[in-house]
């Protein structure tokens, strides 16, 4: 350890400070002075903003380590003492702080300096990478097994003609993908991949995932009123991960509603604060509200009053890490007549509203942006002329790669892809927006003339996108591009267009 020049601890400020003191005040290493017992610290600014709020008094850290440091022998040797995570306060970090005896008068004091512990850092980093690995693994395994009941469940969909039957398949099918969402986004935070931002009309965000979670609110007995204004500002977020947010507070109350006798009333709304620029989405319920003392661990990872089985307590700060990486916040308070109150403010940016404004038009039957994917050129002219006849705009794009490209920079009402291709093929194409931009993997079309192949039909009914057959005849490849113009965004059945 550098000699730090020793300032007397007995009487520290009387005179003024002589060069050694300077030195110390001015040194970028964290330097600190204490008494023989570690009291009487005197400490300069770079160990005080080392600790960065959290306890810089040894008097305050473990005892062991303030029993080790304080044993410092007067011979000059030193002794380095490591300080775990959290032992200096809850975010503490990991340091070494090393200790040095030196004689004043009849007794002696203790220089210390700290610096951050790399070595533990870099550990820590490696166990959060392995732990993003094997959570990555476990994804893809849970996916696997989705992608099963997901395929097996579609089919039986299309044999049962019941429409009570069908019904509750179609809710398991819905869950199976939303639990395909749900684990990508584990993955995507043990990754912290960022959030991608795309506009987003929260209005439409909220109202789908509503009604995702309809049918267990009245299960519950739940009376739900909502009020989702349509021309609210547009906030630049991810589709799943808001629809997640919604999906989260609202089965929440649920759960929370589920212990108190009827009524049960739960109210979603949408509004807008135009001075702070925040578009503002507010969940309330009258259930048992939230006791005070819980009221801030609530956010924290794997809280949960649910009984075992019911809770994994990683909704709320799932919704607190994907609205703070927006810019935006969470709050929760009780409201006086009872119940639960949450509030996601997010912010609504200049630029992203205006290119999300003109995401958000409403598409037109004529004049819509589509984007045709295939590398034979011919055909794909071809359509493009059908197309724009129609009066819509049509761009091209020779295979997936490219389509990426041209869908980065502009958005398009439409996609209207081939499945093989020489580059990028459809489905891989798919793959990517489904799991980058959820909105445009909404929007595919795909046309192919390999309709028989078993693992396509595979693919096409875990996309759920409709599929059009090559060759097809020109009436009805427009009148399938003009039914889905007309309802794009909305999950079509499998292989709906043909
Ligand atoms: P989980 O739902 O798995 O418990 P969350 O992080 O979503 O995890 O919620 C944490 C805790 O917050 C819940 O266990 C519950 O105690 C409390 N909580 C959340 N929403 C409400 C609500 N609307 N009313 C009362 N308590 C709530």
């Amino acid at each position: 350890m550098p000699e730090p020049a020793a300032p007397d601890t007995d009487q520290p400020r009387r005179r003024p400070p002589g060069l050694g003191e300077l030195a110390f005040e001015r040194s970028p290493l964290a330097q600190a002075v204490t008494d023989g017992g570690l009291r009487r610290l005197r400490c300069n600014p770079a160990w005080t903003a080392l600790f960065g709020g959290q306890s810089a008094e040894p008097a305050h850290w473990p005892d062991e380590a303030v029993t080790r440091l304080a044993a410092a022998p007067p011979d000059g040797s030193t002794v380095d003492v490591r300080l775990a995570p959290g032992a200096t306060g809850p975010d503490g970090p990991a340091l070494v702080v090393t200790a040095r005896a030196v004689r004043r008068g009849r007794g002696h004091v203790l220089l210390l300096s700290a610096r951050r512990d790399e070595a533990a850092i870099d550990a820590a980093a490696e166990r959060a990478a392995a732990l993003g690995q094997l959570l990555a693994s476990i994804v893809h395994e849970l996916n696997n097994q989705l992608s099963t009941i997901l395929a097996q469940t579609q089919l039986l969909r299309r044999l049962i003609r019941n429409q009570s039957h069908g019904g509750r398949l179609d809710r398991v099918v819905e869950a199976a993908r939303q639990s395909a969402r749900i684990v990508t986004n584990l993955l995507d935070l043990a990754r912290r991949r960022p959030i991608r931002r795309t506009p987003v009309a929260m209005a439409d965000v909220t109202g789908r995932a509503v009604e995702l979670v309809r049918g267990r609110l009245e299960r519950a007995g739940v009376e739900l009123a909502t009020d989702l204004p349509a021309d609210l500002p547009l906030v630049a977020g991810d589709t799943t991960g808001l629809g997640q947010i919604v999906v989260n507070l609202v089965t929440n109350a649920c759960d929370a509603l589920a212990e108190v006798p009827q009524p049960r009333r739960l109210s979603v709304a949408l509004g807008f604060d135009a001075d702070a620029r925040m578009l503002e989405l507010r969940v309330a319920d009258n259930g048992p509200g939230i006791p005070p003392a819980i009221m801030k661990r609530i956010f924290q990872p794997f809280f949960t009053t649910k009984p075992e089985g019911m809770g994994t307590g990683l909704g709320l700060s799932l919704c607190v890490t994907q609205v703070k990486e927006l810019g935006g916040s969470i709050t929760v308070s009780n409201r006086p007549e009872g119940g639960a109150e949450f509030l996601v403010r997010l912010p609504v940016s200049a630029g992203d509203q205006a290119a999300a404004a003109a995401a958000a038009m409403p598409r037109p039957a004529g004049g819509a942006a589509i984007l045709v994917i295939d590398d034979d050129q011919a055909l794909a002219r071809y359509i493009q002329s059908l197309l724009r006849r129609e009066g819509h705009a049509a761009d091209l794009a020779g295979d997936g790669v490219d389509a990426l490209r041209r869908i980065d920079r502009r958005r398009y009402d439409l996609l209207i892809s081939d499945i093989h291709m020489a580059g990028m093929d459809g489905a891989t194409l798919f793959q990517r927006l489904e799991r980058d931009d959820p909105e445009s993997a909404a929007r595919i079309l795909f046309m192919t003339g390999d309709i028989a192949n078993p693992e396509l039909e595979q693919f096409f009914l875990l996309a759920g996108r409709p599929v059009i057959a090559k060759p097809f005849d020109d009436e009805r490849f427009l009148s399938v591009v003009a039914q889905l113009l007309g309802r794009t965004g909305s999950r079509s059945p499998p292989g709906s267009a043909e």
